[in-house]
């Protein structure tokens, strides 16, 4: 009786279209502008014509801000599949294609290096990880690049893109957004810069934990950044919601972020902030304070 019955196929991800394309030529999918490849490499994947701003990933991400090199840390942390999950495939398997796909091992690279001068330790997630979900790992990675900041006194710059908890490790997943902001909080105690930059997409657990959390919060423009996704909220209150909801401008004017950045001026944006925060502070008096929070805490 296979005429009746529809053949199941699993559920694939819609195709990545803000990614820049392989190939010579890219068409910006905001003004359909040709650019040329390299043209678009050097403005930093924004389009040179409506400033479109192409997803890039944790690395490039990493290779625009840091002066030079830098020390990435922790890479060898990989999920051990917890709760055994499976959906359309197993987890299991759902990581070791995504690692040799993107040649990484989870969701987040995590580094030190230079940003104008200052040293920083820096968090970048990973959209092409899951979703650059938050599991196990991007909590435990995250904590520690805190933790390592708290430990050698340096700013903290994290830059979200992410749809949010990762469900296949469940609860779990969750509780890393206590883990990072209870991090946090230890950062503040300590006195140390916070910088959070929200790219598209920023959503779920990552908006309602670290991703909002920053002393600054900057998005880039028209980065989709909420909680639960624009259908999910129109099916709950029954209402059309309004233009531009959950994009940078519409929070921004609400109060929900400090500034839009263009990306091509991200770097000195932060390097200025940092050099006002850092610049503000007397090591001496601010030691004490550290080790009394550090004794209080832990
Ligand atoms: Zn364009």
């Amino acid at each position: 009786m296979s005429w009746f019955k529809k053949p199941k196929k699993p559920m694939e991800p819609p195709a990545d279209k803000s990614r820049v394309p392989e190939g010579l030529w890219v068409k910006c999918p905001s003004c359909s502008e040709i650019i040329y490849n390299k043209d678009l490499a050097a403005s930093l994947s924004v389009c040179t014509k409506c400033a479109h701003h192409f997803r890039i990933n944790a690395a490039e991400r990493l290779a625009m801000f840091f002066d030079g090199a830098w020390e990435e840390h922790d890479r060898g942390l990989q999920s051990t599949d917890p709760l055994h999950f499976s959906d359309t495939k197993p987890y299991r398997q759902r990581l070791e294609t995504t690692i040799a796909a993107t040649g990484m091992n989870d969701a987040v690279i995590t580094a030190t290096g230079d940003i104008h001068g200052i040293r920083c330790s820096v968090a970048a997630m990973e959209y092409g990880f899951i979703g650059g979900s938050m599991g196990v790992v991007v909590g435990e990675k995250i904590t520690r690049a805190i933790e390592r900041a708290i430990a050698q006194r340096l700013p903290v710059v994290i830059v979200s893109s992410s749809g949010g908890a990762r469900m296949m490790e469940g609860a779990l997943s969750l509780m890393q957004m206590a883990k990072i902001s209870a991090a946090l909080a230890r950062l503040d105690r300590a006195r140390l810069p916070y910088v959070s930059v929200l790219t598209d997409p920023t959503t779920g657990g990552v908006t309602a934990s670290f991703a909002m959390l920053g002393d600054v919060n900057i998005a880039e423009p028209k980065a989709l950044i909420g909680f639960a996704g624009p259908r999910v909220i129109e099916q709950t209150i029954r209402q059309k919601l309004p233009e531009g909801f959950q994009r940078s401008e519409f929070l921004l004017e609400r109060g929900m972020l400090d500034m839009i950045v263009d990306r091509r001026e991200m770097k000195d944006t932060i390097g200025r902030l940092l050099r006002f925060s850092v610049g503000a502070q007397h090591p001496a008096e601010v030691a004490p304070a550290v080790a009394a929070a550090a004794v209080s805490v832990d």
